[in-house]
């Protein structure tokens, strides 16, 4: 097969096509298998031109619904040859680095908001960087995250006898919504847990599902390198971001275990590659592996993935080593260490788990701990095909928002079945959806932990 972007976008066409799965499967709900059912049919009078093939792969905001990741991969990487050789737009450069603009802002937080916020300013804004006109920017803070946690004096672990967790909060919570990190850091506190919050870069995913692939692997090198330091000296990881978790627990290590280093390790022989049973693996000694005969899987089962340039014990180690914050309270509240100085909060709330949390397989942790809460009526939002849409900064564009909207509509009609009092989601690209989308009052859960915390701290009555 021939490396060309279109070849490579032809190919999952053929290939999905062929199987023909997602076509009752996914068209409801993904308008990327729209569009490539679309063009399949259309294919039998005319072959589909290369600005159709881009607009196809264009499509897919990586919200991992899909059931095969080769294709989702083939996706990306036929996204990111288009980029590669066709180039991208100097205004989606400056956007997609939700980082480098957003943390610029935060230095001047009254003037950005002067501009991002003023009618006319903002409308400039939008339409030179290529956004809707109907998406609203969020306010920059201020103060961000960044400068927070430097005030509190948590950017580095304390020295004790415990180990330190390190919190990776995520650029959103860094730059629009630094009150989800600081009652991450405020939760983690009240139940004596020696917090810090590290150097952190990006997680990459943004630049990623548009395609720079140069940019993500930058990003991924310094983050690889920092969080590894991290293991090294004894602490553990924490994310409050599920999309970050998402990329260092799954994306990162992805054909990893394929690798010749790790079937060293475990033993392989000739006859079999070793995969590991249990996503979560315990020390190598201890872990079960099934076995995939190696004459028949060898050729196809390689390390070759888009983090395959980064070390894959590295990788595996980091992947294996992160937690999600709700998996972590929920492991505390089991070993009996969790608080329970928890005053009522009387409201009815529905609760989001985000694509990239469920992609995890890890439940849905925050539910049994906010179950914990007293007056608290909770219910799930349940549906393996429910998403919001928005997928960082591609709902904001010109092109993909009328899809990211089309695409959390079910989502959304569910919860306004529901009537909440307050819509609790956990990823807070969702949270930007549900804005636009909702008129309900919005939370990360650790918001509502944090706060049912510091309300029985300061009630007399309850803190006895
Ligand atoms: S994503 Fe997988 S299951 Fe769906 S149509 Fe393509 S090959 Fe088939
Ligand atoms: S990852 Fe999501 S948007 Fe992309 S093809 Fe799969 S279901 Fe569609």
């Amino acid at each position: 097969m021939s490396d060309s972007p279109e070849d490579k976008a032809g190919y999952i066409l053929e290939r999905c096509a062929d199987c023909d799965e997602c076509r009752s499967m996914m068209t409801d709900v993904c308008p990327f298998f729209r569009e490539l059912y679309r063009l399949f049919d259309e294919k039998q009078e005319k072959s589909p031109e290369s600005k159709d093939l881009r607009r196809m792969v264009d499509l897919c905001n990586f919200c991992a619904l899909c059931p095969c990741p080769e294709i989702r991969n083939g996706i990306l990487d036929a996204k990111s040859s288009f980029i590669e050789r066709d180039k991208m737009s100097p205004a989606l450069k400056i956007i997609q680095n939700v980082e480098k603009w957003a943390g610029k802002m935060a230095g001047a937080p009254m003037l950005a908001n002067l501009v991002l916020q003023g009618k006319v300013t903002s409308n400039l804004v939008k339409k030179a960087a290529g956004m809707h006109p109907d998406r609203d920017i969020p306010r920059i803070p201020r103060l961000d995250l960044d400068a927070w946690t430097r005030k509190q004096g948590i950017t580095a672990a304390s020295s004790g006898d415990s180990p330190g967790v390190a919190l990776f909060a995520g650029c959103s919570a860094r730059f629009f919504f630094p009150e989800t990190g600081m009652a991450a850091a405020g939760v983690l506190q009240k139940n004596k847990v020696n917090v810090y919050y590290p150097e952190q870069n990006c997680c990459g995913m943004p630049v990623m599902l548009e395609g720079d692939r140069k940019l993500t692997l930058k990003m991924m090198e310094h983050n690889l390198e920092n969080l590894t330091k991290i293991l090294d000296a004894g602490h553990e990881i924490v994310c409050s971001c599920p999309t970050c978790g998402y990329m260092f627990r799954e994306l990162l290590r992805e054909k990893a275990y394929y690798s010749r280093e790790y079937q060293e390790a475990a033993g392989a022989d000739d006859a079999y590659i070793l995969i590991p049973k249990d996503n979560r693996a315990p020390p190598m000694d201890q872990r079960e592996h099934k076995g995939l005969l190696r004459m028949i899987y060898g050729s196809i089962f390689k390390d070759d993935g888009l983090f395959s340039v980064f070390p894959a014990m590295q990788r595996i180690r980091l992947a294996e080593s992160v937690s999600d914050m709700g998996e972590y309270l929920l492991r505390l509240y089991k070993n009996g260490g969790l608080s329970a100085d928890l005053a009522p909060v009387h409201k009815k709330a529905a609760y989001f788990p985000p694509c990239h949390l469920r992609k995890q397989g890890i439940g849905s942790p925050y539910m049994e701990i906010l179950r914990l809460i007293p007056g608290l009526e909770i219910q799930e939002i349940k549906g393996s095909n429910l998403c919001c849409g928005m997928a960082g900064i591609m709902g904001f564009k010109q092109d993909f928002h009328h899809y990211s909207l089309e695409m959390g509509r079910p989502l959304m009609h569910k919860i306004q079945d529901m009537q909440p009092d307050i819509l609790l989601c956990d990823c807070l690209s969702c949270r930007l959806q549900f804005r636009h989308s909702l008129s309900v009052s919005l939370a990360h859960p650790l918001e509502v932990l944090h706060e049912s915390y510091r309300q029985f701290e300061d009630s007399p009555a309850l803190n006895q």
